[in-house]
């Protein structure tokens, strides 16, 4: 099991690293916001523990990132502060938890414990609706048993998609993530793109129900 810790007073990493792998986890650590993001982005861990204050990019914005990224590794919220918008806005931009400084080590250990515990259970690798699957740790996508092949642009929409099942997603929403923030459609890609993904997971199972639809005026829903 590997944590990540992004949190810039070195002291307290160093506490941390050492009573985490006296748990026998295996630590990495970063020292601001980007490079925090970075290793999150290009690691696979079971835990990161995100400083809130951090130089370069605070700990909301890490979050939020990752999020907005599609990486669903759980995370505890390490604040200074303990105010209320400390904690509403943590849980705002996706961590599962949080804890307020000064912590006491069997405090930290028993969050992770049972956020590990949550996570084995409900298993965020592996997303579903109807009959639908996507294994994120294959990348591979099923329906009714037989396994789609996507390309990479039709897995990310359906990615934002399948997370977010039941609610419209907006176009921009759905394009950021497929493309990236800053790209500007001059062909109608999005729509392209969903026409393709359409075609595989819903018109080739004519026995089963679509479950792409068109939100007018928004963009499009995942639903049965
Ligand atoms: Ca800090």
């Amino acid at each position: 099991m590997a944590i990540l810790i992004i949190e810039d007073e070195k002291k307290l990493v160093n506490i941390l690293k050492r009573a985490l792998k006296r748990e026998r986890y295996s630590v990495d650590v970063a020292y601001d916001g980007e490079e925090g993001l970075d290793k999150a982005m290009k690691n696979n861990y079971s835990l990161i523990l995100l400083d809130i204050m951090l130089p370069k990019k605070d700990g909301f914005t890490v979050c939020r990132e990752l999020r907005a990224h599609q990486i669903h590794t759980p995370i505890i919220m390490l604040t200074a502060r303990g105010i209320v918008e400390d904690r509403v806005n943590g849980l705002d931009v996706g961590a599962d938890d949080y804890l307020v400084k000064p912590f006491g080590l069997n405090e930290l250990f028993a969050r992770i414990r049972a956020i590990l515990r949550r996570r084995k259970t409900s298993d965020p690798d592996i997303a579903k609706i109807a009959d639908l699957i996507m294994d994120r740790k294959k990348h591979e996508v099923a329906r009714a048993g037989k396994v789609i092949p996507l390309t990479p642009k039709e897995y990310k929409l359906l990615d934002v998609l399948l997370s977010n099942h039941g609610e419209a997603i907006n176009r921009r929403k759905l394009i950021d993530h497929a493309w990236g923030p800053d790209f500007k459609e001059t062909n109608n890609e999005l729509n392209v793109h969903i026409r393709y993904l359409r075609k595989k997971i819903d018109d080739a199972f004519s026995d089963s129900k679509p479950l792409i639809h068109t939100v007018r005026g928004v963009g499009f829903v995942l639903k049965e």
